[in-house]
């Protein structure tokens, strides 16, 4: 057998999926199985199932599922190689030296080597603030914000030196060009690269897992930009990676609270003093992915806006995304001219804490900054409410819905009928109509729907393995409708018929399709319908609905001939089978 395979089957043999999904998401006993918010689409009813029985994940939403590698590499966006890794890394099952096939070994190869120029640039670049002559203003600028040499090296902070050269020299041979696909260098126009961060102090952006995927460099002085950060490259994402996340997470999940906050300065003054629930974009608007991931850990969001405009705008932006993702979220305004840096600083930690426990419900705090945005005007007022009516409608659940077309009445001051009047047309101006941004997503397309005689069948096949062998030999297959499910049906029979008792679950990874993995997997956490003597009687039912079919069609046939011999005998079998 290829060793990655008998790797791949020992972690499996030790890695629960249930341990595994469960450091990301908040999973609930249900039955034999365990259920979450889907990690991969938006939700507010747990559809997410994982099945400690089969090892196997599937969401009944998206229908995205597999095993423990499949959400590994979903989840972290990690190709196979790496998700075996990591995960032989932590249930110490030792990897072979084999090499990988040239198509996975091109991606692994990629990102390993990112990862490790990252990691080099990182020392470099801490060992340079730490030590050296020249980041000499870096260190003062720190201590100036209160910044201390814990948080610099938990952090681990570092310093771009001012030059085209300093981690160019520092970076040798085949590197370079990793360095330069990381976007830590630049190439020059007659051969040779130059560095792209110079003279700034550099924030590594690591995953939740501590690996840097990229930098932010912060000026000390008034140049432009201020902030510069890694250019997207396979490893790094910016919509996609939140700062501080990895020393934060734990806190997180403990408290069920995370505090959204806009820069890397905000997020270490609020370490410094001691507050370790807090997550920064960098600089970028919130995305679904951002709230997806919180999603995983924390009950309820606060996030924290600066007064200014920007603030502001992202605050409306913010909103519209948490009510669709149906993550509960509140959100605070801080005073004229403050940032969560500046603010805690200045007031301390409880002060702070005060502020959290004023944050508003999201929805109303984006009603009062609009309406205040607008000073109350008749005009301001409607223009407020065209804003509110597509997020409105796209509200799935109704109860809240109508909560929240009631709070809409009393600070827009409009009768319900009104707003009520005001969905209506939206809805029925139908397709074509402008959403909003945050409901373009990925929402599940229309499910193919599988016929339920076959869904029942397809639960007997999974459930109940004794009824395999009674299955052989009758050709239950003219019962199927569903192509997936006969697909399945065949696959079963064929090692029925060469003696094998088939686990299901090793069926997935051999299918045809996707649609047709989706299929098994759901049969798969899904619980058995029958007992074992109703699959007795279903058998039975199967096994004349057959027959039915089959004399049907040799009617026809000797119909067709005009064989009135054979019709007679049919008939007369029909007869005594059925009356
Ligand atoms: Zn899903």
């Amino acid at each position: 057998m290829d060793q990655h395979q008998s790797v791949k089957d020992e972690i499996k043999r030790v890695a629960d999926i249930v341990e595994v999904i469960g450091k990301a998401v908040h999973l609930k006993r249900a039955g034999q199985n365990f259920l979450g918010l889907c990690p991969f689409h938006a939700e507010k009813t747990p559809s997410f199932t994982v099945s400690p029985s089969k090892q196997i994940f599937h969401c009944f939403g998206c229908r995205k599922g597999g095993d423990v590698f499949t959400f590994w590499m979903e989840y972290h966006k990690v190709s196979f190689p790496e998700a075996l890794r990591d995960l032989a890394e932590r249930y110490h099952v030792s990897l072979p030296k084999t090499p990988w096939n040239p198509s996975e070994n091109e991606t692994w190869t990629e990102r390993s080597s990112l990862l490790r120029v990252n990691e080099k640039a990182c020392s470099f670049f801490h060992e340079k603030l730490l030590r050296s002559e020249e980041a000499k203003q870096a260190r003062k600028y720190l201590v100036g914000r209160g910044i201390t040499k814990e948080i610099v090296s938990c952090f681990k902070l570092g310093y771009a030196p001012e030059a085209w050269e300093g981690l160019g020299r520092v970076i040798k041979g085949a590197d370079m060009e990793w360095a330069c696909k990381a976007g830590l260098v630049i190439p020059r126009k007659n051969g040779g690269y130059y560095d792209r961060f110079r003279g700034r102090i550099m924030f590594p952006i690591s995953d939740i897992r501590g690996r840097i995927l990229g930098f932010g460099g912060r000026v000390l002085d008034d140049t432009t930009p201020k902030y510069l950060n890694t250019p997207e490259s396979v490893l790094f994402h910016k919509g996609q990676v939140l700062y501080g996340f990895h020393a934060s997470h734990e806190a997180v999940r403990q408290s069920g609270r995370v505090v959204i906050v806009e820069g890397y300065m905000d997020l270490l003054a609020l370490r410094r003093h001691g507050f370790q629930e807090a997550v920064a974009t960098l600089g970028t608007a919130l995305t679904k992915e951002h709230v997806r991931l919180l999603r995983g850990y924390a009950k309820e969001a606060i996030v924290v806006f600066d007064s200014d405009n920007a603030g502001k705008a992202a605050a409306s932006k913010a909103f519209a995304l948490f009510l669709h993702e149906e993550f509960p979220a509140k959100a605070v305004l801080l005073p004229d001219n403050e940032d969560p840096d500046n603010y805690v600083n200045k007031r301390g930690l409880s002060a702070f804490q005060d502020l959290l426990t004023r944050a508003q419900p999201i929805f109303d705090f984006f009603l009062d900054l609009q309406v205040g945005q607008t000073g109350g005007s008749i005009e301001g007022r409607l223009a407020v409410l065209k804003q509110t009516i597509p997020l409105l409608c796209e509200l799935k659940n109704a109860a809240q819905q109508s909560l929240y077309v009631k709070r809409v009445t009393e600070k827009l001051d409009l009768k319900e009928s009104s707003v009520l009047e005001e969905m209506k047309k939206w809805v029925s101006s139908g397709p074509g109509r402008e959403g909003t941004e945050a409901s373009k997503t990925d929402e599940p397309s229309g499910k193919e729907v599988i016929y339920k005689d076959d869904s029942l069948f397809l639960n007997i096949l999974v459930h109940h393995p004794s009824a395999r062998p009674k299955m052989l030999n009758r050709d239950f297959r003219v019962l199927l409708s569903d192509g997936p499910v006969r697909e399945i049906f065949d696959r079963m029979m064929e090692d029925c018929r060469k003696g094998v008792v088939v686990n299901p679950a090793e069926l997935v990874d051999t299918l045809s399709g996707e649609r047709c993995r989706e299929v098994l997997r759901e049969a798969m956490v899904s619980r058995s319908m029958c007992s074992e003597e109703e699959v007795e009687q279903a058998l039975t039912d199967y096994g004349n609905k057959v027959l039915k079919i089959q004399l049907a069609d040799s009617k026809k046939k000797a119909c067709r001939q005009q064989d009135l011999q054979e019709l007679n005998k049919i008939s007369k079998t029909m007869q005594e089978r059925w009356g």
